[in-house]
C-alpha cells in the first residue's frame, strides 16, 4: 500500500502558485497532478507584470538596500489600518514576512528562477510608515523560451507587457512607448499579437527558436516551468476542470472530479486549490465589488470563473470578503478584440483626467489605489466614470491599439471639438466638464495637482508616466481639440482580494476557523488576509510563491502547521 508521501496531490490550476505547488512538492519527494482548466498553462501569471514583492529579500540585501522584516510589517500594517483593518490576519501577516525571503531564495536555490531586482521602482504607498524607494520587487531574468521544448507551445503569452523587453529598457522610455516604439509591430506580429500590447490572447505563431527572449509574467513562468518538466513525478493535465471537491464520512476533502475531453474523471490526494480569482463570474463580481457587468471587466483568462470560491462553498468552507475599496482592479475599457477588454497607462498619461457625471474629479485619477477607493466608495459612489483627454495625448500616446495620431476605431471614443459637446456626447455635464479642465489645465502647467495629488505617487510616475514630459511624468493641459472621451469600466487582473478563507499555513477553513481536512489554497484564490486592505503591486505572486513553498512543506511532512485552529482572523 501507498504511503501517504506517495500519494500524488491534486493541484488545481496550473498558474504560477500550483506549478509552484507541485515543483515543491516533487523536489521533496511527492508526485502531484496539476488538473489545468485551460489548454494552456500559466493562468493570469503568464500574462502579468511578473513583479514579485518581497521585503526583506536576499536579492536587495546583496545590493546594499537596507530592509528588515520589522520595517516590511510596519509597512503593510500603517496601509491596512486605514479601511477595513479587522480583515487583517495578523498570524498570516507575520508568518508570510518571515517566510516570505526563504521562499524567493529557496525557489532560486533550486533552479525555478533568477532573480533580479525591478531599478527604481517604489513602494505603491510612498506616504506609508516602513516604504522603501527600491529593492521589494524582484523579477526574472530573461529566460530563452527554448527551454521549453514542446512546452513553448503551451505557455500563455501576454499581451499586456512588452515581453523580450526588461523592466529597464521599458521603464527608461516609459510603458506605454515602450509598446509603441518602432520596431514593436514588427515584435508583436513577429509573436502573433496585434501590435501596440492589444490584447487578443492569441499565441504566437514562431515558437522556440533561439531569438524567444521571455520577459515579465511570461517569463517568470516560463522559468518555473522549464524546472517543473524536469521532474517526472508532476504530471500536468490541460484541459481538465475541476467541478467537485470529494469528501469522506468526516468531511475531510480527499480527491476531485473533474470535466476533461474524454468526460468526468476523478483524482484522488489531498487538494490544493490554485484556480486563482472570480474575473469571469458576473455573480461573484456582483458579490465581492458591488459591480454591475456593465462597470466591469477583466484581462486575465476567462478560466478565472471563481472556481475555488465555488467548491470551497460547496463543502462549507468560509470565504473572506475584503473590502470592495482595495481590490487592484484597474480602470479600462472595452476592447475590439480577445477578451474583450483592456487597460493600460493611458490614464495615468499627461492630458488626461477622470471625470464622474457631474463633470467634476473626484480622486487621484492616475493611481488605481484612490480611483478605486472613491469610485466604489459605498457612500458616495462615483459610477459611471469617464476618461477625459485632449488631441496632444491622442498625438504622443494614442490610446490600447491606436497608436500615436492614429484614429480611434468608428463608435469606440466620443470625440468633439469642444469640452461642452464632448460632455453631452458622453452623459456629462459639459458646462462642468470645461471648468473642471480649465482648473486641472492651470495646474497641470505647474506640474502639481493641488486639488487630488495626482504626481505624487512615485510608483504611478515612474510605470505609467510619460518620462519625458516636464515638469511632471502624469500631468499635462487639456486644452487642445478636438476632446476625447470614453466612460471607463474596472478591469480585474486576477487578484480579486476576496477569496477561499485561510489560515497563516494556507491551509482552507470553515466558518468557525477549524482546517478544513486535505484541502489548501494558494495564490490569488485564497482571500488576502494576509495584508487586508494593503496590496502592493506584486504580493499576488509573491504570495503564491510563498504559499507553494510552505505547503509543499506541509504536504511532505516537513511542514510547521501551527494548531489548526489558532489564530485564524473572524470576518
Ligand atoms: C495584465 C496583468 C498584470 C498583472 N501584474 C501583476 C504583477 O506584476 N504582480 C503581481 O503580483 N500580480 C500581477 N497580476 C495578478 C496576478 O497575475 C494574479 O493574481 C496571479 O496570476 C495569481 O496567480 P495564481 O497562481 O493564483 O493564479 P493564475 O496564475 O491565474 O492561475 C490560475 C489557473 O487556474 C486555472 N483554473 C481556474 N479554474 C480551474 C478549475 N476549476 N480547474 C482547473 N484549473 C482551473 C486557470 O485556468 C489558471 O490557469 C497581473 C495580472 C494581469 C492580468
Amino acid at each position: 500500500m501507498a504511503t501517504e508521501k506517495e500519494q500524488p496531490v491534486v493541484v488545481v490550476g496550473a498558474g504560477l502558485s500550483g506549478l509552484a505547488t507541485a515543483l515543491g512538492l516533487a523536489l521533496r519527494g511527492r508526485p502531484s497532478v496539476v488538473l489545468e482548466a485551460a489548454d494552456l498553462v500559466g493562468g493570469a501569471a503568464a500574462y502579468s507584470g511578473g513583479q514579485v514583492w518581497s521585503g526583506a529579500n536576499h536579492v536587495a540585501e546583496a545590493m546594499g538596500i537596507e530592509d528588515s522584516q520589522e520595517l516590511t510589517a510596519t509597512y503593510i500594517r500603517d496601509v491596512a489600518s486605514h479601511d477595513a483593518p479587522e480583515v487583517l490576519d495578523e498570524k498570516a501577516l507575520m508568518r508570510w514576512i518571515e517566510e516570505s525571503p526563504k521562499a524567493l531564495k529557496y525557489w532560486e536555490d533550486v533552479g525555478a528562477i533568477q532573480w533580479t531586482v525591478i531599478p527604481g521602482l517604489a513602494d505603491y504607498h510612498n506616504e506609508a510608515d516602513g516604504a522603501l524607494p527600491e529593492g521589494r520587487y524582484l523579477t526574472n531574468k530573461v529566460i530563452d523560451g527554448s527551454v521549453l521544448g514542446e512546452w513553448r507551445k503551451k505557455l500563455r503569452y501576454s499581451p499586456y507587457f512588452p515581453v523580450g523587453q526588461t523592466y529597464e529598457e521599458m521603464l527608461g522610455k516609459g510603458r506605454r512607448a515602450s509598446y509603441v516604439e518602432e520596431d514593436a509591430p514588427e515584435k508583436h506580429a513577429h509573436a502573433g499579437l496585434p501590435a501596440f500590447g492589444l490584447a487578443d490572447g492569441s499565441q504566437p505563431e514562431e515558437q522556440g527558436g533561439s531569438d524567444d527572449p521571455l520577459t515579465f509574467g511570461t517569463g517568470v513562468v516560463a522559468s518555473f516551468l522549464a524546472r517543473v518538466i524536469q521532474e517526472p513525478s508532476i504530471d500536468i493535465r490541460l484541459e481538465h476542470r475541476v467541478t467537485k471537491l470529494l469528501t469522506n464520512d468526516d468531511g475531510e476533502v480527499v480527491g476531485v472530479r473533474a470535466e476533461s475531453p474524454a468526460g468526468d474523471v476523478e483524482f484522488s490526494g489531498p487538494v490544493v486549490l490554485a484556480t486563482s480569482t472570480y474575473d469571469w463570474d458576473p455573480e461573484l463580481a456582483r458579490e465581492m465589488l458591488g459591480t454591475e457587468p456593465e462597470d466591469f471587466g477583466s484581462v486575465a483568462p476567462e478560466t478565472l470563473r471563481g472556481d475555488a470560491i465555488h467548491l470551497a462553498r460547496e463543502i462549507g468552507a468560509d470565504i473572506a470578503k475584503i473590502p470592495a475599496t482595495s481590490v487592484p482592479i484597474l480602470p479600462g475599457w472595452r476592447s475590439q478584440v480577445g477578451t474583450g477588454f483592456g487597460y493600460g497607462p493611458e490614464y495615468a498619461m499627461p492630458h488626461s483626467m477622470i471625470v464622474d457625471e457631474t463633470g467634476n474629479r473626484y480622486c487621484n485619477d492616475s493611481y488605481w489605489v484612490d480611483i478605486v477607493a472613491k469610485t466604489l466608495d459605498p457612500k458616495n459612489k462615483h459610477l459611471p466614470f469617464f476618461l477625459v483627454w485632449d488631441d496632444q495625448h491622442r498625438q504622443k500616446y494614442g490610446l490600447a491599439g491606436t497608436p500615436p495620431g492614429g484614429e480611434y476605431p468608428e463608435g469606440w471614443v466620443e470625440s468633439a471639438p469642444t469640452l461642452k459637446e464632448l460632455g453631452e456626447k458622453l452623459g456629462i455635464d459639459g458646462e462642468q466638464l470645461e471648468a473642471t479642465a480649465e482648473r486641472f489645465s492651470e495646474n497641470a502647467r505647474q506640474g502639481v495637482d493641488p486639488d487630488f495629488g495626482r504626481g505624487t505617487i512615485t510608483y504611478v510616475n515612474k510605470f505609467a508616466g510619460d518620462p519625458s514630459n516636464k515638469p511632471s511624468p502624469v500631468l499635462g493641459e487639456i486644452a487642445q481639440g478636438p476632446f476625447h472621451g470614453i466612460r471607463l469600466r474596472f478591469v480585474g487582473t486576477g487578484i480579486g482580494s476576496s477569496g477561499v478563507h485561510i489560515d497563516s499555513e494556507a491551509r482552507v477553513v470553515d466558518p468557525e476557523g477549524n482546517v478544513v481536512k486535505g484541502l489548501y489554497a494558494v495564490g490569488s484564490a485564497a482571500g488576502l488576509t494576509t495584508t487586508g486592505t494593503a496590496y502592493n503591486s506584486g504580493i499576488a505572486l509573491g504570495r503564491g510563491l510563498v504559499h507553494a513553498y510552505m505547503v509543499s512543506q506541509e504536504l511532505t511532512g516537513e511542514g510547521q502547521a501551527a494548531d489548526a485552529s489558532a489564530g485564524v482572523a473572524k470576518l
